[in-house]
């Protein structure tokens, strides 16, 4: 894993942590020496999301996480922060539900989070999701909003 400071080394572990699904690491960069944690995912949870025309697809951890960064876009969060964010967000959604779940709890989910840490991301995610219903769709409409 690359340094999120420099961008240019890769980093040592220097401690390793298992919270259910993910494993928390404290890693430290092997030419600056920045020490930041991560929280990494031990398996892909295997797990369908049931989509608003009834199909069902896999669950996407990309998708997700790229929905809840552009949430988040420009809020004063570190990398790390959002992270954790996005990876307690997964958490409750593979933890509440074992094989599928409706890609409305979904939003559901990550809107309940959001207003917890942020009330623009939490504003911005709702007035999308909402009137889109699909994170596709809210992914485009906050690529315009960001100028994209
Ligand atoms: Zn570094």
């Amino acid at each position: 894993m690359l340094c999120p400071l420099c961008k240019i080394s890769d980093t040592k572990v220097l401690d390793s942590r298992d919270e259910d699904i993910f494993v928390r690491r404290r890693r430290e960069c092997l030419k600056c020496n920045y020490r930041f944690t991560t929280f990494e995912r031990v398996d892909p949870p295997s797990l369908k999301v049931i989509k608003r025309d009834g199909t069902q697809e896999d669950y996407d951890h990309q998708k997700l996480a790229r929905g809840i960064k552009l949430a988040l876009e420009k809020r004063p969060f570190s990398c790390t922060q959002t992270d954790v964010i996005i990876s307690q967000i997964e958490h409750a959604i593979v933890n509440n539900h074992k094989k599928a779940i409706d890609s409305k709890e979904i939003g559901e989910i990550v809107v309940k989070k959001l207003r917890d840490v942020d009330e623009v991301a939490y504003i911005r995610f709702v007035s999308v999701f909402k009137k889109f219903g699909s994170a596709k769709k809210f992914q485009k409409e906050a690529e315009k909003f960001s100028g994209k």
